[in-house]
């Protein structure tokens, strides 16, 4: 497979026997985006504008900024951090948003085939702990994967090679013999970089977004168009 196709949208079959591990995202790659985009952009912001007298378009504008500076590092996925940086108690408002948790298309049956199958399935997030839990209250995560690892166990998000480091010490896979799917493309560049051979992209992470138009690396819209080949469950 190449590791880096411009504006391709097409990705080729994934030969299963050539693979041990599949390292699988949780936002926007098995769960829909549209649940994080809304809570962070207009749930919080609402929040945040009740308490500081501003209507939602002004606490929009007004926490833009804040948030653009903490993207791509870990505090962009610490409740603790925007916690304290908004002064809200963003675990209590989030467990009554859980309504917009949800599987993206045929999500489980990919699980449910990659569970039958040889491979070892590690859910890799960026997601705070606390969101992890509410999620997998919300929806039956835990039961299909071997192993599940929040990046901020290790104190460093996905985008760093300290990240690959840790999770190669705490679970040795073969980067020859891995796929990763992330629908972020800059965590894939931090996979490429690292040496994971097999990377995948979703063209669609939100679904009240248009699916993308090109991406940087191979990318699929649903999982059927790379399920073949994984054992059937009934
Ligand atoms: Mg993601």
């Amino acid at each position: 497979m190449a590791l880096t196709v411009a504006n391709s949208l097409q990705v080729e079959q994934v030969d299963w026997s050539q693979l041990d591990t599949v390292l699988l995202d949780m936002d926007g790659t098995l769960l829909d985006l549209a649940f994080d985009n809304h809570f962070w952009g207009t749930v919080i912001p609402e929040q945040w504008g009740h308490r500081n007298g501003l209507d939602l378009p002004s606490s929009q504008q007004h926490l833009a900024p804040i948030f653009t500076n903490e993207q791509g590092k870990l505090n962009w996925y610490c409740l603790d951090f925007w916690g304290e940086t908004l002064k809200l108690d963003i675990p209590s408002i989030k467990a009554n948003y859980t309504d917009g948790i949800r599987w993206r298309p045929q999500a489980e049956t990919f699980l449910s085939r990659l569970k039958a199958s040889h491979l070892d399935v590690v859910l890799i997030t960026n997601a705070h702990p606390v969101t992890l839990e509410i999620k997998a209250a919300r929806l039956p995560l835990a039961k299909w994967f071997d192993k599940m690892v929040s990046s901020h166990s290790y104190g460093a998000p996905k985008e760093t090679q300290a990240f690959w480091t840790e999770l190669s010490a705490e679970r040795p896979f073969n980067p020859n013999r891995t796929l990763f799917v992330d629908d972020a493309e800059h965590v894939l560049d931090s996979a490429n970089t690292f040496g994971i051979s097999h990377l995948i992209t979703l063209r669609q992470p939100d679904s009240s977004l248009p699916p993308r138009k090109s991406t940087r690396y191979p990318s699929i819209h649903h999982f059927e168009e790379i399920m073949q080949g994984l054992p059937t469950v009934d």
